[in-house]
């Protein structure tokens, strides 16, 4: 080390002992949010850097009167014998933090990049500075994303109107969160704005009983007046009733079913009425809202498709034409799941069932066995034809799919032919040639029915050569590898497989429909309402930005009538008709594990972390007069790396914290910072030897 270095060390080790207090309560508060110091660029934590240069400054001003720390953290120093700089150990750990903070907060959102042409902005990022100057016009009706907009993934659908010192809410839905969140099952939205402003909520209206629309019931509904209308479908609220009954405490709410085809405009409060209206999609009791509000009204399509020759009752495309004739609409929120698939939905869910029949008819003399979404009630309905038709008897297996034909029951919203309904104890007693099994799986989920019965796990099915299993449904985006997974478990016990979209191999197809319209589709029905103003939703960015494209291309909407949004924007209706965006109001999302647990944010940034790089403690016992280590240090390492095999750097750690211990006597030092210290080397060493930083946590005790 030359003369200059050392200069410069000790000058680094001076402002670091100084500052070492704020650093710990710095590191403190970080640790409450993140694992770690947290880099991102623009983001909150750049606070954090200009705040600890604010305690560098403070801390040099206040360095000429407190030198004998930094001789003592001098004294207490060891050489250590590392090949690897310091700063490239530091370097990892800004690269490793910028990683794990990307990956855990992909749904975390701030003001989120958006530059499209339609962001209201002119395609210029809105910033901090400008998003203070904007004043709300006070007699705009405001429409607010909190959910479900350029989402990492689709659902967690939610939007607020409100209206001066009104507001009425629409869906409450959950977010699937896949694996990038160790240990989170789902997502929720933060409400913390409807939370300030719980007085002005009139009523609560859901679409339809999709989890990505009502999923966050049993967290969100409790928050809520208890005497706040509830409005939906008889399906739909009997899917939430049966949600909230599985909590410890079943709140007593407001429910009120709606029946569409009445066409009633319900006055939910002075300014506000909404009238619900009958749509297709992949679930009984779906509805589009059009709500009335003081400046014109507003179509939130919810979910839908088209359908020349639908199972149930067509699209009340009359109603709409009606209120398009009549009234107009200000202002269409169109979903945007397939903006991407071309033409019309080609098929119709007879196909289905009749191509399940043939199924039944080909492999005639073995099981079927059906997996599909439990939601999807007329898919059901069918199987449920097409197996009495030939004799087979129906159990149904998995815990949502029973609660939910029950549900289905209730609403008469599924016909069941007669006899063909059996338990599962009782249909395993018939031959094999007269059962159908309809159960979950289909998205190859570890512990649903379809894996259970691969594994033996399930108590009454193993599958065997003769059975034939269909999928009747498509893996939804990130659950590929699982659906492969389970169709290789399922062809390794010689069974038969038939997937949707594969009719090449079997000559039967198709086995599922999409719920939601095609490019085609969307064309028709907004060239149908011709609405003055479009804001697609309920989709991931670029589904959203097609969606815009479709308008304006397309339909010939002018570019200043359509938004892309995010959460949290708010977009203004105004009295002249005209949309613009003002401003924002915090939104983010709340983390539940499979227990319906809250997980915090720092939590998954720890596991991922940990999932990386491991976890490393270190056990110190030392004399509490003398300060002398009593025994060898004990050391645990999880997940870095297999202690048996790493007797050298382990001997060479021990060496480390003998010579660090004997040098801290005579100090004395807090043992805080004689902690973070140790912390420092030590992850220096490990560095140094392994390339990784895993979490080093010292423990020291003093008997
Ligand atoms: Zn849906
Ligand atoms: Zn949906």
């Amino acid at each position: 080390m030359n003369l200059k270095e050392e200069e410069r060390r000790a000058r680094l080790l001076k402002s670091r002992a100084e500052r070492l207090p704020d650093i710990k309560k710095q590191f403190e508060e970080a640790q409450n949010r993140n694992f770690n110091s947290n880099f991102k660029a623009g983001g909150k934590d750049e606070n954090l850097v200009k705040k600890s240069k604010k305690a560098t400054k403070t801390a040099k001003k206040a360095s000429t009167k407190t030198p004998k720390k930094v001789d003592d953290a001098e004294q207490r120093k060891v050489k250590l014998s590392v090949s690897v700089r310091k700063g490239d150990m530091v370097h990892h750990q800004r690269m490793l933090s910028q990683d794990v903070n990307a990956q855990a907060t992909q749904h975390i959102i701030g003001i989120p990049v958006n530059k499209s042409k339609y962001n209201g902005y002119n395609g210029e990022q809105v910033t901090n500075a400008k998003l203070k100057t904007m004043r709300p016009n006070p007699d705009a009706v405001r429409v607010i994303p909190i959910g479900g907009d350029g989402e990492f993934g689709i659902g967690k659908n939610m939007t607020i109107v409100e209206y001066k010192s009104e507001i009425i809410v629409i869906d409450m839905g959950v977010l699937f969160a896949g694996e990038d969140y160790p240990g989170v099952n789902y997502m929720i939205p933060d409400i913390k704005y409807l939370e300030d402003n719980m007085s002005k909520v009139k009523a609560i209206l859901f679409t339809h009983a999709h989890l990505d629309h009502i999923g966050a019931c049993r967290h969100l509904l409790p928050k809520f007046n208890s005497l706040t209308p509830i409005y939906g479908t008889d399906f739909t609220l009997g899917m939430i009733k049966k949600q909230m009954s599985e909590l410890d405490e079943v709140p007593d709410l407001n429910y009120i079913t709606v029946d569409p085809f009445k066409h009633e405009k319900i006055q939910v409060s002075e300014h506000f009425s909404v009238e619900f209206i009958h749509t297709l999609h992949s679930i009984p009791g779906n509805t589009a809202i059009v709500v009335r509000t003081p400046n014109g009204l507003i179509y939130f399509s919810g979910d839908w498709r088209h359908e020349e020759k639908p199972m149930g009752i067509q699209t009340d495309y009359e109603r709409i034409d009606e209120i398009v004739k009549n009234e107009g609409v200000d202002l269409m929120f169109n979903e945007s799941t397939n903006i991407d698939s071309p033409g019309h939905h080609p098929h119709s869910e007879y196909d289905v069932g009749e191509n399940l029949g043939k199924v039944m008819d080909h492999y005639v003399n073995g099981r079927v066995i059906i997996s599909c979404f439990s939601s999807q009630i007329s898919r059901i309905e069918l199987i449920l034809k097409e197996a009495a038709a030939r004799g087979r008897k129906v159990a149904f297996s998995g815990f949502s799919m029973i609660n939910n034909v029950e549900v289905a029951l209730r609403a008469k919203s599924i016909k069941v032919p007669k006899d063909t309904v059996v338990k599962m104890e009782d249909i395993i007693k018939l031959p094999d040639e007269k059962v159908c099994i309809v159960c979950t799986g289909s998205q190859g989920e570890l512990n649903a029915v379809l894996n259970r019965m691969v594994t033996g796990a399930h108590k009454y099915i193993k599958i065997k050569s003769t059975d034939t299993i269909v999928f009747s449904s498509n893996p939804i985006p990130g659950n590929e590898p699982h659906v492969v997974s389970t169709v290789d478990g399922l062809l390794r016990e010689g069974a038969q497989v038939i997937q949707n979209g594969k009719t090449h191999l079997t000559n039967i197809g198709p086995l599922h429909l999409s719920g939601h319209a095609y490019f085609e589709d969307h064309v028709d029905f907004v060239t149908r309402l011709h609405p003055t103003n479009y804001i697609p939703y309920h989709g991931e960015f670029f589904m959203l930005e097609h969606n815009a494209e479709m308008a304006e291309n397309v339909i010939g909407l002018s570019r200043d009538r359509i938004l892309v949004t995010d959460d949290g924007d708010i977009i203004e209706l105004l009295p002249d008709k005209t949309i613009r965006k003002a401003g924002r109001i915090p939104v983010g999302n709340k983390l539940y594990d499979d227990a319906d647990r809250p997980v915090h944010e720092a939590v998954i940034k720890d596991r991922i972390h940990i999932s990386r790089e491991g976890i490393f403690v270190i056990v110190l016992t030392l004399n509490k007069k003398t300060g002398h280590l009593m025994k060898t240090p004990d050391i645990v390492s999880r997940a870095f790396i297999y202690l048996d095999n790493s007797e050298e750097l382990i001997g060479k750690i021990r060496h480390y914290l003998r010579q660090k211990t004997d040098k801290s006597i005579s100090t004395d030092p807090e043992m805080k910072v004689l902690k973070e210290e140790i912390k420092e080397d030590i992850t220096h060493i490990l560095f140094d030897a392994t390339g990784h930083t895993p979490i080093v946590i010292p423990v020291i005790n003093k008997v």
